[in-house]
């Protein structure tokens, strides 16, 4: 039997051994799926609308449970797991709105009639990535079964435990056998899987842009549906008329919290030279304020990262730069690593380019607004960032001006469960979340009825 020892990331103790699917299992996983889908389509609207609620109450019911287990698995702070697992909770009970406001259209015709159906797709692959294991998974299969659709869902092999888990409590919850089956596995054995299965009519990726490119070249033979949600490079700017302090206060939770493993992270900050040395100087302190602790401590802002290798990847990033200055961390065991920060001398550097997903922040100035929306364009990510003004035109335009997905004003914030959540260039294709994610499990079809004569 192939297993996986699950590490708690920041003791480094082992804690559960997952048994790994191969190719027959999930080919198994996938049959029961579309054998489920027949029944599963074609029950009555209200009654998926219930069970999904029963499914999100069951959530709410276990939100602790739910957070340890998260904080064991995937080292996450105990306050931003419990935020966690309350968002699979909101995107269940949001989604349980929508079967029965699943309307098609009436379109004039003469001769007849004409309607539209928004009709499931059939077997939806969702392949999570380990950095939030609960509300992507979530964000995937909460509307793929509100359309009427069965999910396969393939946890990352390093953070399997709770998906697993939702798994159990669905099924509790009465949604029936083969509606939610969570296949732990490789990403190329069961995620290979999802993509070549000829059942599987659509996959939902959340992951790096190079595993992506590799889900969507795979899909086309089969021209088969894609969402990709991948990563980011995003940027922080500061403009001179900003409040300093605010945005000084603000920036290391807008790239360190999660640890900095997050496609939203600001990893590149962008400072007008008229308030440079000022913001330096508070974000220093702000840095340092920022506590990187046992991830069970309430206090704790970040925990340590996920694994070994991952910590050893972002190092190399600094081990490469000139550090400014950077905060505390505890020392081992855990894959630890301090809030970093590096002051750009290269805009051409690695580290301020590629996506490192650590905690890990570099800084550099400008003094043209121009200048600035040139620099955070000139990448082939577009997923999120920050604006820091107190013009209001001024953030307008520069938020019509960067090519991203998800923007925000004076503040970090960039997902809620109700508005659309995506990627621009190769940051990821469709969007997740809000009113029109329903649509994204669904193929429109088209019915015209012929009067008779008379
Ligand atoms: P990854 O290496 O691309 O893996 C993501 C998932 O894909 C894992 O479950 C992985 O399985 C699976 N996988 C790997 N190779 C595969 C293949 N050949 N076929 C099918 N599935 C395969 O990404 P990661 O390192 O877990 O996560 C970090 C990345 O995710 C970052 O780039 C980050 O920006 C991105 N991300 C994007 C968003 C967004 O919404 N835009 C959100 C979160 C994260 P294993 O278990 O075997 O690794
Ligand atoms: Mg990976």
């Amino acid at each position: 039997m192939n297993t996986y020892t699950v590490i708690n990331p920041a003791t480094e103790e082992a804690i559960r051994e997952v048994e790994l699917a191969d190719e027959p299992t999930t080919d198994r996983a996938i049959v029961a799926a579309h054998e489920a889908f027949q029944r599963w389509r074609h029950t009555a609207p209200g009654e998926r609308a219930r069970l999904l609620r029963a499914f999100a109450d069951s959530v709410e019911n276990h939100i602790d449970e739910l957070a340890d287990l998260e904080v064991a698995n995937a080292g996450h702070t105990i306050s931003n797991a419990r935020w966690e697992a309350g968002n699979v909770r909101d995107v269940l009970e949001y989604f349980a709105g929508m079967p029965e406001r699943l309307c098609g259209k009436q379109i004039p015709v003469e001769g007849g009639i004409d309607i539209t159906f928004h009709e499931p797709l059939g077997v939806v692959g969702v392949i999570v990535p380990w950095n939030f294991p609960m509300p992507i998974a979530a964000w995937g299969f909460a509307p793929a079964l509100a359309a009427g659709n069965t999910v396969v869902l393939k946890p990352a092999e390093v953070t399997p435990l709770t998906a697993m888990r939702l798994g159990e409590l669905a099924l509790e919850a009465g949604i029936p056998e083969g509606v939610l089956t969570i296949v732990p596995g490789k990403g190329s054995v069961v995620g290979g899987r999802f993509v070549t299965h000829p059942l599987v009519r659509k996959v939902v990726f959340t992951g790096s842009t190079e595993v992506g490119k590799r889900i969507m070249a795979g899909c086309a033979s089969q021209v088969k549906n894609v969402t990709l949600e991948l990563g980011g490079k995003n940027a922080n700017i500061v403009f001179s008329d900003a409040d300093v302090v605010a945005a000084a206060k603000a920036a290391p939770g807008g790239v360190f919290d999660n640890a900095g493993q997050d496609c939203c992270s600001r990893s590149r900050l962008l400072v007008h030279s008229d308030i440079y040395d000022d913001f330096m100087a508070a974000l220093q302190e702000s840095v340092s304020a920022f506590t990187c602790m046992n991830p069970l401590d309430e206090a704790a802002d970040m925990g340590p990262l996920v694994t070994a290798a991952h910590r050893d990847s972002v190092a190399q990033y600094v081990n490469e730069s000139d550090v400014a200055f950077s905060g505390s961390c505890p020392s081992g065991p855990g894959f630890w690593f301090p809030p970093t920060v590096i002051e750009v001398n290269d805009l051409k550097a690695r580290h301020f380019n590629e996506e490192i997903f650590g905690p890990v922040l570099s800084v550099t100035r400008f003094t043209e607004e121009r200048e600035a929306i040139e620099i955070v364009n000139n990448t082939d990510y577009g997923l999120s960032g920050s604006i820091w003004t107190s013009n209001l035109d001024r953030a307008l335009r520069v938020s019509r001006a960067v090519d991203a997905g998800n923007l925000s004003v004076n503040s970090h914030s960039s997902v809620r469960y109700w508005t659309p959540f995506g990627g621009f260039k190769q940051s990821g294709l469709g969007r997740e979340l809000g009113p029109d994610a329903v649509q994204a499990f669904t193929e429109e079809k088209n019915v015209f009825i012929a009067f008779e004569d008379n």
